[in-house]
């Protein structure tokens, strides 16, 4: 019976009083981004297995061990969307986008999904708010991306000192063999210590090794070559633009040559928005750019770049700076009854109203006016009125404000919405 009323492990649910919160943060960061030129895209939620195998890369840990592949009863090998880039490519190639308008900038709320081992900031299925730019070459659209990242950020009240930016260049199909070569022949040294995992990295992909979550395997990696050191001119000068750019949107940042990102189809730029407060969990935003991908895909040479931000860390990062939420609505108006002909007005009046445009309620549980009044209370109610015997003879109720305890008598009938509007309009201007 507990797997009835027990969510599966690394889920969440979010419950009525937190929902608000989750459509502040999405419509912002999509409202937003809207203001840099990134137009929404959404995207199905499963792919075939072989598209993420092929983007995301095999020698990766979604790969290997996080996705939730299964398969279908047309025998198809399917897979839950562990990331929205992959989806994204897809879609965008198979609608022939990429031979339209450049740059082509799309944006995205989805769940992923990844067995993972839950703890705080790491669920299995979680939300990224994704972006990506398809068609652009230079380091002006890794600037102006990352500037979209940061300025998202600010809009839904991160403040700035709750998170640093870290960028590295991890080089190209140019630059990485020689950067390879010299990373395996660092980690051949220290074989024997070598988590097995990072052992078959280092035959397929020691730039996986930099990226190991394992103590151990992390001791070694900081001793490492640099990826820096390891740049061919086109990279170099390329990381050189990114860096000017931001200096010239003043947006700060710190160069961290150890970043490489989970994910294969990076090239050149790679970014994190980190936070050292929400546990060991930090990285919020995380992306770069990814020219290979949509030739890897079987398209024609596209140069590309996106991020993904992960949305329950971004309310972790809110939550620990205290940053201010809109309150979730709150009802405008109760109307409270006695009797039955007062219970079939306030139905009437509260359907009026709502057509109106205001959030309005009325009973619905047959209970007493004390505890229709006690429930208004608890919504939190700006106004109330209460519907008698009398009311619906005289067609006159006294509306009250709940907060400063003042009565006013409307009349009840076919322009109560209006009249109510005008009062409410009146009170907000004499609250300025
Ligand atoms: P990490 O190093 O934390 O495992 P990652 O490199 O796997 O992150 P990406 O694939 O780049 O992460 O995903 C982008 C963002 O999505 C991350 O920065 C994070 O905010 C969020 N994210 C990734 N995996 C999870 C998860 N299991 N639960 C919650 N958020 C996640
Ligand atoms: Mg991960």
């Amino acid at each position: 019976m507990a797997l009835l009323t027990k969510a599966p492990r690394g889920t969440q649910d979010v419950l009525p009083g937190e929902s608000h919160r989750w459509q502040y943060v999405e419509n912002t960061l999509l409202r937003t981004a809207e203001l840099f030129g990134f137009r929404e895209i959404r995207f199905p939620t499963f792919e075939h297995t072989e598209l993420f195998q092929r983007s995301v890369g095999d020698t990766t840990d979604v790969v290997q061990k996080e996705m939730y592949t299964f398969t279908d009863k047309g025998d198809r090998s399917i897979t839950l969307r562990p990331e929205g880039t992959a989806g994204t490519v897809r879609a965008v190639m198979e609608h022939g986008l990429l031979g339209e308008a450049l740059p082509l900038k799309v944006s995205y709320i989805t769940s992923c999904f990844r067995y993972e081992k839950p703890q705080a900031g790491r669920l299995r299925e979680f939300h990224q708010f994704g972006a990506e730019v398809f068609g652009s070459e230079g380091p002006s659209a890794d600037a102006e991306l990352i500037a979209m990242a940061s300025e998202v950020l600010t809009a839904v009240g991160v403040p700035a000192e709750s998170l640093t930016l870290e960028v590295n260049s991890i080089g190209c199909p140019h630059c990485r063999p020689k950067y390879h070569d010299a990373l395996k022949a660092y980690f051949e040294g220290h074989k024997d210590k070598l988590c097995p995992t990072c052992l078959e990295r280092l035959e397929k992909n020691p730039l996986r090794i930099l990226d190991c979550k394992s103590p151990i395997c992390g001791e070694i990696a900081a001793g490492a070559p640099v990826v820096l050191d390891h740049l061919c001119e086109e990279c170099s000068t390329h990381f050189q633009g990114l860096q000017t750019r931001l200096d010239a949107l003043n947006i700060p940042y710190v160069v961290n040559p150890r970043i490489v990102r989970g994910l294969d189809y990076y090239t050149k730029t790679v970014f994190e928005f980190v936070s050292g407060q929400i546990s060991a969990q930090g990285t919020v935003c995380g992306g770069g750019r990814y020219d290979g991908l949509v030739e890897e895909l079987g398209g024609q040479h596209t140069p590309a770049l996106g991020f993904g931000m992960g949305i329950e860390r971004l309310l972790l990062v809110l939550d620990a700076a205290k940053a201010e939420m809109p309150d979730p609505v709150n009802c405008d108006i109760y109307l409270a009854n006695m009797g039955e002909a007062a219970a079939l007005k306030a139905f009437e009046l509260c359907g009026q109203l709502r057509q109106a445009g205001f959030y309005a309620e009325c009973d619905l549980m047959g209970r007493s006016l004390k505890a229709q009044m006690k429930y208004a209370n608890k919504l939190n109610a700006r106004y109330s009125m209460v519907l008698g015997d009398s009311e619906i003879e005289t067609g006159k109720a006294n509306l009250k404000n709940m907060s400063t305890g003042e009565q006013t008598e409307v009349e009840i009938g076919d322009d109560f919405s209006d009249i109510i509007y005008d009062m409410m309009a009146n009170a907000a201007y004499n609250e300025l």
